[in-house]
């Protein structure tokens, strides 16, 4: 069977991706990465994927995959974006850092309130060969959380495609109706056709 590393310890992203890779490859197997973390001091989504998924190709011998994701909104000029982890600080701490977004747009009315989860996953083979693709997925951002689904700014994301009709937020909505829409299957959309070749 053939495999692929996942560069990634976010037991939530590692469920998305093997829900999502199941669905474009089920004959794929996709392992987990324990060895050494890289410092991701790039300052791009791109940067980072790439210096994620190079460290486990490197370390396993084997094709490796790493997303760098985030919420980019528009007032702030795409902030947080690379920094969506840590905006709140370098706990990595995802309530505090959802509170502190939502004070800082506290004044900002809701056609303002624009934003896209980005995702960039990049997929480095052990010979070198490196790609990225690219997911974006547009909506705005409630005045306050809801739901108690997905993780990070999940609660106070509410995309423009809504399956159900009603605006929620993606916190409110199903694994299986996120696993089809987020920027993650954006982007894998683009990643299948190279997953092909593994
Ligand atoms: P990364 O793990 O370094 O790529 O950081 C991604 C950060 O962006 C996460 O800690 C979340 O704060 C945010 N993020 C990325 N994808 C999502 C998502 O699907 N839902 C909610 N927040 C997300």
């Amino acid at each position: 069977m053939p495999r692929v590393v996942l560069a990634t310890h976010n037991p939530h992203k590692i469920e998305e991706f093997q829900a999502i890779v199941a669905a474009v490859r089920p004959d794929l197997e996709v392992v987990g990465y324990d060895g050494p973390e890289p410092i991701e001091d790039g300052v791009t989504f791109a940067a980072n994927a790439l210096i994620k998924a190079r460290a486990a190709a490197a370390h396993t011998g084997l094709p490796a995959l790493a997303d760098d994701s985030g919420v980019a909104v528009d007032v702030l000029g795409g902030s947080p974006g690379v920094f969506s982890a840590y905006w709140a600080g370098h706990k990595k701490d995802a309530a505090a850092n959802l509170e502190l977004l939502l004070d800082q747009l506290s004044d900002v009315a809701d056609p303002h309130r624009t934003a896209q989860f980005v995702s960039v996953i990049a997929l480095v083979r052990p010979d070198g060969d490196e790609q990225t693709v690219e997911g974006r997925w547009p909506g705005r951002l409630a005045m306050t959380p809801a739901g108690p689904g997905g993780f990070g700014y999940d609660p106070i994301f509410v995309p423009d495609d809504q399956p159900a009709g009603a605006d929620r937020t993606v916190g409110e909505w199903t694994a299986a109706e996120k696993n089809a829409h987020s920027h993650r299957a954006r982007a894998f959309v683009q990643l299948a056709p190279l997953l092909a070749s593994l």
